[in-house]
């Protein structure tokens, strides 16, 4: 049983489209590209998380340098 994505009326699994609202339900394809899409997003928001955590750190590096005395 799956729920339509767009009325939200329960129908059968493995339809194409919903007999409620006629509107188009997702797929195995779509529901696969969706899940990858998510990856990438979860992929990318890693990538995101750790560059934020490397400009950080060399933000703190730069401060120790710049609070160390230069003579
Ligand atoms: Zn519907």
């Amino acid at each position: 049983m799956g729920f339509c994505i767009s009325c939200g009326q329960q129908h059968q699994d493995g339809i194409r489209f919903c007999r409620f609202c006629g509107n188009q339900q997702p797929g195995d394809q779509l529901l696969a590209r969706l899940r990858h899409e998510a990856e990438q997003i979860h992929y990318m928001r890693l990538q995101a998380q750790a560059l934020a955590q490397q400009q950080q750190q060399q933000q703190y590096q730069q401060n120790q340098y710049n609070q160390q005395p230069r003579w």
